[in-house]
């Protein structure tokens, strides 16, 4: 199944853009007035959840208003290699990176199409690890974790729109539970509070995301995808695992799992 799935992106790019390992820009408009979403997937090659949702966006749905657009394969070249970054850590190259950055061309043109005016919301596909719970249940289902959760980084903020984020995330959240395979796999929305976080971080340290590494392959892949999808049936909000950015939060990409 990872074969068929890196195969798909591979020929996605293929008659997209040449048969090269620069990533692929997908535009799917409807033709019918509404908001333009982008989702990018891919930007950790060893994230399958992540970039197989945003190749199915692509293969197997048709937009009904608005336009979607995906780019399923950001990080290209870790994804063949099926490695977290062949250059380091993509998501963490987004405040700051030097020019001569193997991925710095890339970087630059991924924040080129996440600026664009016409984009209304981003969506950022990750694969979790383990279960977010607000509670504690286990070392893997606990509020650590980042799996089968909607991620925010603050309820409300400022936008022309889709400000509302914590009712957006919410409201993925609960149409994803209506469909679950197994109850442990219900939905949560995690606020991260990074506006907060990084206020408070002037006077003290932010705690790093990445302490909680180790993976648990707890699904197969086709269940996966289509768990980061499920919500996107209502609201083209797929929430799993993913970080709702808005325009005004759109520098903060690199701030992500
Ligand atoms: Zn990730």
């Amino acid at each position: 199944m990872r074969y068929a799935l890196i195969l798909l992106l591979l020929l996605l790019a293929t008659s997209a853009a040449g048969a090269n390992l620069d990533f692929t820009l997908h535009k799917l408009d409807s033709g019918r007035p509404g908001p333009t979403i982008l989702v990018v997937g891919g930007v950790q090659g060893d994230e399958p959840g992540g970039f197989s949702a945003a190749a199915l966006l692509i293969s197997h749905y048709r937009i009904t208003s608005g336009a979607v657009w995906v780019v399923p394969n950001l990080n290209f070249l870790s994804i063949i290699r099926c490695s977290r970054g062949v250059y380091g850590d993509m998501n963490r190259k987004f405040a700051d990176l030097d020019p001569g950055d193997p991925e710095y061309a890339a970087v630059q043109n991924i924040k080129h199409i996440i600026t664009d005016p016409r984009v209304d919301a981003v969506l950022h596909l990750h694969d979790g690890w383990g279960f977010y719970s607000p509670t504690t249940v286990s070392d893997w289902q606990c509020p650590q974790r980042w799996g089968q959760s909607v991620i925010i980084d603050q309820d409300t903020l400022d936008a022309k729109r889709f400000g509302n984020l914590g009712e957006l995330a919410a409201t993925a959240a609960a149409a994803a539970n209506e469909h679950l395979y197994d109850p442990i796999h219900a939905y949560h929305v995690k606020n991260t509070h990074t506006r907060e976080l990084e206020n408070e971080n002037r006077q003290g340290d932010v705690q790093d995301p990445d302490v909680f590494r180790p993976r648990q392959p707890e699904a197969g892949l086709r269940r996966r995808g289509q768990q980061e999808l499920a919500p996107g049936h209502a609201h083209l909000l797929p929430p799993a695992r993913h970080r709702i950015l808005s325009p005004l939060l759109r520098r903060d990409l690199r701030a992500d799992l």
